[in-house]
This record gives C-alpha cells, sequence and structure tokens, in this order.
C-alpha cells in the first residue's frame, strides 16, 4: 500500500546518484535543481513531494533549486495559478533566491535551438494533418511510417519554420519535429513534435508568439539555458529521457543536465491531478481551489495543516522508483505528532445539551482552574474555566438508554465533568412534540470540586462541558474524506460517482470556554475528546470564530502500525507514542425511540444484513481484525440494497445492526 518500505528518510536512490556524480567530479561537482510546474492550477501534496526533493537536494548540497513556471500552454494558464504556486512553495518553506524563472522567456532561445536542429538535418517542418500524424506513428508492435515531408530540404525547412513563426499558417496546418527515427521502439523517438502553431494569448507573453514549443522541446532546453544539473520529473517522463537525451546530443550541449525519475506521490480517498482537481473546482463540487477537502497547498493550509508536518510527510515517504499509494492516514498521523506538543487543549461542545445542576446556586459563577497542557507535555500554562448552574455537554454523551459499554451520562449515573466535578444525573426533560431529551437535570457533589472524590469513588467517564451563560458561540466543521473510496480514481463511472456527501459537516451552533478565544492561545487548538482545530483565517469573525476540524484525535495510522508490529521494517515507526485518548470513539447511542425502530424493522432489514456480510467476508474479517473502518463501507451496501428493493432506511440503525450482527458469536 505505501512505498515507505523502500525508503530510508534522507537517503535514496537520487541522493545516490548525486553522490556518485560529485565523487566522480561530474557537473564540476555542482547540484543545481528546479521545481517546474506549470500554472495551470494550484499545487498539491504530488508536488509537495517533488518541492521537498528538488529544494531538499539543493540544500543537502549546497547547490541551488530554481523555480521555473513551465509555461509553453497558452490556453491553460494564467497569473492567477503563477501567484498561487509561488504563495505554496514558500508557505512550505522554500526559498528560491533570484531563481525564478518563466521558460516562456526563453521563448527566443529556444527557437534559435530549433532553427540551430533545422540547420543540422535534425528537424523538419511536417504539413501532415494531427491525425494523419497519428496514424503514421504506428503502435507499439508495429513501427511507424515516414512522413512525406521528413525530406524536405534545411533551406526549405528553415523558410517554412519562419513564416510558421510570421503567423502565415493556420492552427495546426504545420509543425515542427525532430527527424529521429519512425521505426524506434520507443514510441516517443519517432520524430516527435517539437513546436505547434497555436493562436492565443499568454498570460505572459501576450500575442508576441504564434508558434509553442512542445515539453518534449522546451522542458530539457530550459533545464540546459539554466545550467540545470539533475532534472528530477515523475515516472511517466521515463520514454521522453530518451528525447532528452536526443536533444542535448543533436546540439552539443556542454555538461548536459541528466533526467532522474522518480514515483510520483498518490494519496488514498483522493485525487492528485491538477485536471481532476479542476474539474472539481470548476463543477463547484468543492468550493474552490482552497476547499479544505482537496489535496491542494492551499486547501490543506486553509484546513489548518502545518508545512513542517507535509515536509516531514514527504521525508517519511521518502524517494522511490516504484508507483504506490500512500495511505492518507500517514499525512493525518505525521499532523498530530507535530500538533500534539505544540497546541493548548480546550474544552468545546460540538453538539450541546443542557444541563441543569439542580443544587447549584442560580446566578453563581465560579473559575476553576485547569492546565492548558496535559502532563506529557513539557509546557506551562493554564486558564480559568467558568463554571454555573446551567452547562452544556456533548449530546453523544447522554443516552437514556445506556448501550453496554456506554462510560457516560445516563439516568442515575454519575461522572466527572473536566476539571470541575462528579454529577449524576438524575432526570430529563423532554420535547413534549417530538419526545427528545432537551435537558438533563443532575446534581452535583460540592466535595470533588477538581474532579476527585474523597472517599476514592470512582466514576466511568470523563466528559467535557462548557458553562451556558459563559461560552461563546461558534461555527466548527468537520471535514471528512472527499471521496468514499480508496482510489476514486479507477472508479468506473469516474471519480465524480464517488465523492463523500458527508465530507463536510458544519456545526453552527457550536459552543467554546472563553479563554480559547484569546490570541495568545495562537490559531491552532485541540479540543480535547475531539480532535486538533484550526481558525478558519477567511470565514472566522470577531466574536464568531470558525474552527475547521484539522485531523480527529484517533490515529488509525499508530493503529496499523501497532498491528503490523511483526512486519515492523515494513512501516515507518511513528517518532513518538501517540497519547492514547480518553476515549476510544463510541457510535452514538440509540434513543428509546430509535431501539424501538429498530426492532420493528429487525425482521426486513436483518437479511438484507446478512446477505451483504454473506458477499463480502474480506471486509468482515478485516473489520474483525480492528480495521473499524470498513464498517461504513458495509452500511453503504446495505444501504444500497434497501434502496434497490425501492425502501429506505436509517443508516445509524443499519450501522447499529451490522455492529450486532459482526460481534463474534
Ligand atoms: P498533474 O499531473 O497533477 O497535473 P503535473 O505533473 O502536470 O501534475 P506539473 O506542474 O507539470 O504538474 O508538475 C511540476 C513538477 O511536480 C513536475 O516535476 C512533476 O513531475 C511533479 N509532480 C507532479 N505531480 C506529482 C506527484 N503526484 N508526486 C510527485 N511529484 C509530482
Ligand atoms: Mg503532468
Amino acid at each position: 500500500m505505501s512505498d515507505t518500505a523502500l525508503a530510508t528518510p534522507g537517503r535514496d536512490f537520487i541522493r545516490d546518484v548525486v553522490d556518485r556524480d560529485r565523487t566522480a567530479g561530474r557537473h564540476g561537482g555542482r547540484v543545481i535543481t528546479r521545481f517546474p510546474p506549470e500554472p495551470n492550477g494550484y499545487l498539491h501534496i504530488g508536488h509537495a513531494k517533488s518541492i521537498c526533493l528538488n529544494f531538499g537536494l539543493a540544500l543537502e548540497y549546497g547547490g541551488t533549486c530554481h523555480l521555473r513556471l513551465d509555461d509553453t500552454n497558452p490556453e491553460t494558464e494564467s497569473e492567477e495559478y503563477v501567484e498561487a504556486i509561488r504563495e505554496g512553495v514558500r508557505w512550505l518553506g522554500f526559498d528560491w533566491g533570484s531563481n525564478f524563472f518563466h521558460t516562456s522567456d526563453y521563448f527566443e532561445r529556444l527557437y534559435g535551438f530549433a532553427v540551430e536542429l533545422i540547420r543540422r538535418g535534425k528537424a523538419y517542418v511536417c504539413s501532415l494533418s494531427e491525425d494523419k500524424i497519428r496514424a503514421y506513428r504506428g503502435t507499439v508492435t508495429e513501427p511507424g511510417r515516414n512522413s512525406p515531408y521528413r525530406d524536405r530540404t534545411v533551406e526549405e525547412n528553415l523558410d517554412l519554420f519562419a513564416r510558421m513563426r510570421a503567423g502565415e499558417f493556420a492552427d495546426g496546418a504545420s509543425v515542427l519535429r525532430g527527424k529521429i527515427d519512425m521505426a524506434a521502439p520507443n514510441m516517443k523517438l519517432r520524430d516527435p513534435l517539437l513546436y505547434r502553431i497555436k493562436r492565443a494569448t499568454h498570460y505572459h507573453r501576450g500575442d508576441a508568439w504564434c508558434i509553442y514549443p512542445m515539453y518534449d522541446f522546451a522542458h530539457p532546453l530550459s533545464d540546459a539555458i539554466e545550467g540545470i544539473t539533475h532534472s528530477l520529473c515523475t515516472l511517466e517522463f521515463e520514454n521522453n529521457r530518451d528525447v532528452y537525451d536526443w536533444l542535448m546530443a543533436s546540439l552539443s550541449i556542454p555538461d548536459p543536465p541528466q533526467q532522474i525519475e522518480f514515483a510520483r506521490l498518490n494519496l488514498t480517498y483522493t485525487v492528485m491531478s491538477k485536471r481532476k482537481l479542476l474539474e472539481l473546482v470548476e463543477r463547484r463540487l468543492v468550493a474552490g481551489w482552497d476547499d479544505p477537502r482537496l489535496p491542494t497547498l492551499a486547501g490543506l493550509r486553509r484546513r489548518g495543516f502545518t508545512p513542517d508536518a507535509l515536509r516531514d510527510f514527504c521525508e517519511r515517504i521518502g524517494v522511490a522508483k516504484a508507483n504506490s499509494v500512500v495511505d492518507v492516514t500517514l499525512l493525518e498521523h505525521c499532523q498530530r505528532e507535530a500538533l500534539n506538543p505544540e497546541v493548548p487543549r480546550v474544552l468545546c461542545v460540538l453538539r450541546p445539551l443542557k444541563v441543569v445542576i439542580e443544587n447549584y446556586p442560580a446566578g453563581e459563577v465560579e473559575e476553576l482552574e485547569a492546565p492548558l497542557y496535559p502532563h506529557d507535555v513539557p509546557r506551562e500554562g493554564a486558564r480559568k474555566m467558568p463554571f454555573s448552574r446551567v452547562l452544556y455537554i456533548e449530546r453523544d454523551d447522554f443516552a437514556e438508554v445506556p448501550p453496554k459499554g456506554f462510560h457516560r451520562l445516563s439516568p442515575g449515573r454519575e461522572v466527572r465533568l473536566r476539571y470541575a466535578y462528579l454529577v449524576r444525573c438524575q432526570s430529563v426533560v423532554k420535547d413534549p412534540a417530538s419526545g427528545e431529551v432537551v435537558e438533563v437535570r443532575c446534581t452535583y457533589d460540592p466535595a470533588t470540586r477538581g474532579g476527585a472524590a474523597p472517599d476514592g469513588r470512582k466514576v466511568p467517564g470523563t466528559l467535557h462541558w462548557v458553562s451556558a451563560d459563559r461560552s461563546l458561540p461558534v461555527e466548527v466543521r468537520i471535514y471528512d474524506r472527499l471521496f468514499r473510496v480508496e482510489r476514486p480514481d479507477l472508479e468506473e463511472g469516474g471519480f465524480e460517482t464517488c465523492l463523500n456527501p458527508r465530507s463536510l459537516e458544519t456545526l453552527a451552533g457550536s459552543r467554546i470556554e472563553p479563554a480559547a478565544v484569546d490570541p495568545a492561545l495562537g490559531e491552532r487548538l485541540q479540543f480535547e475528546r475531539q480532535g486538533y482545530f484550526f481558525r478558519d483565517p477567511v470565514d472566522s469573525r470577531p466574536g464568531r470564530p470558525v474552527f475547521n476540524r484539522i485531523v480527529p484525535l484517533r490515529d488509525s495510522w499508530a493503529q496499523e502500525v501497532q498491528k503490523q508490529a511483526p512486519a515492523a521494517q515494513k512501516a515507518p515507526e511513528p517518532k513518538a507514542k501517540v497519547p492514547k485518548e480518553p476515549e476510544a470513539k463510541v457510535p452514538a447511542p440509540l434513543s428509546a425511540d430509535e431501539l424501538a425502530t429498530l426492532e420493528r424493522m429487525r425482521p426486513a432489514l436483518l437479511p438484507i444484513v446478512q446477505t451483504v456480510l454473506a458477499a463480502h467476508p474480506a471486509e468482515v474479517e478485516r473489520y474483525r481484525n480492528g480495521k473499524a473502518g470498513l464498517l461504513g463501507f458495509l452500511v453503504a451496501q446495505v444501504m444500497k440494497r434497501v434502496a434497490e428493493a425501492g425502501g429506505t432506511a436509517n443508516p445509524k440503525l443499519v450501522n447499529a445492526m451490522l455492529r450486532e450482527a459482526l460481534e463474534p458469536s
């Protein structure tokens, strides 16, 4: 699943090549790399891998890394993208100094190289149509045929190429091609296109040109112009390397750069090509390039991810030669590890349920002292938490009819309110219309201030809470994966068919303790028991902050690593032990009404549940081995069959029934 198996952080086959080159005195011992994005979209985390590699190598070897805009397609490129690229690289923590370049600034020199190739009899103007060119190329098993224009004389080619530039021919009427070998087993060598005619205004060069160089021509020669020593690119360009080297040799480029390919980064549960990301943005399936659900640098940044965590992630995945897919939980794990020792802990109630402490005087407020960091984080700091008669707790932390293993509040039970008191539920108030519990009536034990009982009695759980009057309203955005499946790009109907409809949940009525909005605490906080959150820089308003969930607390990567412990060398070790969270995620308990509905539905639903389980034995086994996330997949299968049968079902009930059916008998 991940390519980490092959990688030792900081050591890889590219660094081996560079070491060998330096030992051999190649390129005068210099290391000059470049990061060459095309400004036709925003950068994504795959680009971060390339940025960390190129800039990282230059830093390690005392060289330089250029930022070059590979801008040879006037129709898709724009200044907005240029700015986003510069911002992305800077945000990741890298500095190109004065080495900021545009391929389009080389157009005159590239044109000169093309003329020189023609003079050397190594390029010709071909006037076949696009379709014909394709037909003449042959296939992997059959050689191609020579273009009838292949034997034009140098003079004729020089004249035609000059007239192409002068705008005498229509778009597509002719192209410049390298004269290599129409029978070459490597199809890229079958007289590759070097220039095409395209009338379109270029964002940087305006209408100065109506011919544009192709990637295979512009890229290697831009490297040569800049004196690049090691030109690192992704594996899909492996076959283009022969064209690269042919150009260097044909133009007698001194000390030519060398192209080295590495595996591109793919991540589970997302798509990673600018074309697909653009489609998501243009079709408004997301809110823009910086939508926090996207793997773009702008999106990750807006969500609250930090550059140090992304660099750490890139280092851990390493650089290898085989394409693979990295589990997104590794990225989340790196982010948690970066935030855990840094950020203050506060209490925020996402879905509030009112609690009245019957024996606490109305109108009274006391300030309880609470540390901002747990004892295993070597940081100092505390804040005051106002405690009062009316509080909020998390709706999920109360169950009128507690399911087995529920360690929270229910009628008659006593729990601890974090940093405050032990409270016992005495009764509930229900909405007469819906029957829903709208208020929990409790009593507190004044002798338990701070949370410890003098008589040493134990309570099953500790809940977070806020004062009703003294807490502040906040909007909280809970992000989940954008896609329901690991590899959306492999989906038959296209990746749009497997978007996760619940990838964003907006909680407009959340309440946070007042100290949490103190700017001194910073923009990132851990909401205890909930996750790490980031104050949204765009939508937050004074008095009404918006918080984005960066990552939840539960670390499925660490769990996975622990499970695979016998095969330890296969997965990178987490750097520090991930702290155990107070409680594993227990699904929301069913209300009395829901339990009744479940019983009513059982005869109809159970056969479907059993059919689905029988149809997915592998998933069932993986679920039983701890891959709890598969439950969602199984729920979806049941829901699908229910819908196919023309019915409807509440996913929460399906979830409960599946869990019941999956209990080892
Ligand atoms: P996409 O395929 O997403 O559209 P691209 O390769 O067309 O990306 P460029 O702007 O040409 O995007 O990429 C700039 C550099 O980043 C190239 O050297 C490319 O190889 C590298 N790169 C792009 N995607 C990845 C990835 N997923 N992993 C590693 N490097 C990448
Ligand atoms: Mg590409």
